[in-house]
């Protein structure tokens, strides 16, 4: 594992493993539009945490319709090691000119919006949009990283630990360079 620090007690995690595993208030989903469930890091969070998700998923489905690109809905976490799942519905990667970076930044600054409206401590992220998705790895997360330690060094809220979770070896060293590249700009700066 590799942290920076974000100021005021606050960490930024870069953890390499299965995130169903890892023990946070709230997981972050890499979903689609539909809520409908998926392969990759949804069909491990379905699997994982039961079919109470999915019955909560369709009840909000017939409320919402669809969850918008770049936003996340919450249900109860089931099984999992968690109390929420907030299921972020990342951007398909076209040429990066369709809106992708806002859209992805957008997922990860609700999702750390809505932790903090249920004044939790932790939230762990998957790296978003990476798998079928098709977002190059090292720009998601360039933008993974800038979106959390700029929310971290706005917010005087609840949140203190964001844990960025890898699943594989390659990705982790990937976020891990980012991170130490862009991680000297924030470590030590003043608190919010
Ligand atoms: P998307 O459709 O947003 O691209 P994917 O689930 O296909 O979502 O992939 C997103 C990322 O989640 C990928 O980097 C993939 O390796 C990763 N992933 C898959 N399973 C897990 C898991 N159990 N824990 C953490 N990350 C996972």
């Amino acid at each position: 594992m590799f942290v920076l620090n974000a100021g005021n007690a606050r960490e930024l995690q870069f953890v390499e493993g299965d995130i169903t595993k890892i023990a946070v208030d709230a997981i972050v989903n890499a979903a689609n539009a539909q809520l409908a469930g998926g392969g990759g890091v949804d069909g491990a969070i379905h699997s994982a945490g039961g079919p109470e998700i999915m019955v909560e998923l369709a009840a909000i489905r017939q409320r919402i319709g669809t969850c918008p690109t770049g936003s996340a809905v919450a249900t109860t976490a089931g099984l999992l090691p968690a109390r929420f799942v907030f299921h972020a519905v990342g951007p398909i990667y076209r040429d990066g000119r369709g809106g992708e970076p806002a859209l992805l930044e957008s997922c990860y600054r609700v999702c750390l919006d809505m932790a903090a409206e249920r004044r939790l401590e932790s939230i762990s992220f998957p790296s978003i949009s990476t798998g079928v998705y098709g977002y190059p790895l090292a720009e998601a997360a360039a933008i993974a990283i800038h979106t959390v330690l700029g929310w971290l060094h706005g917010h005087g809220d609840s949140v203190r630990v964001v844990k960025l979770v890898q699943f594989g070896a390659g990705d982790h060293r990937a976020y891990c360079r980012l991170a130490r590249e862009s991680g000297s700009a924030y470590t030590g700066a003043p608190s919010s």
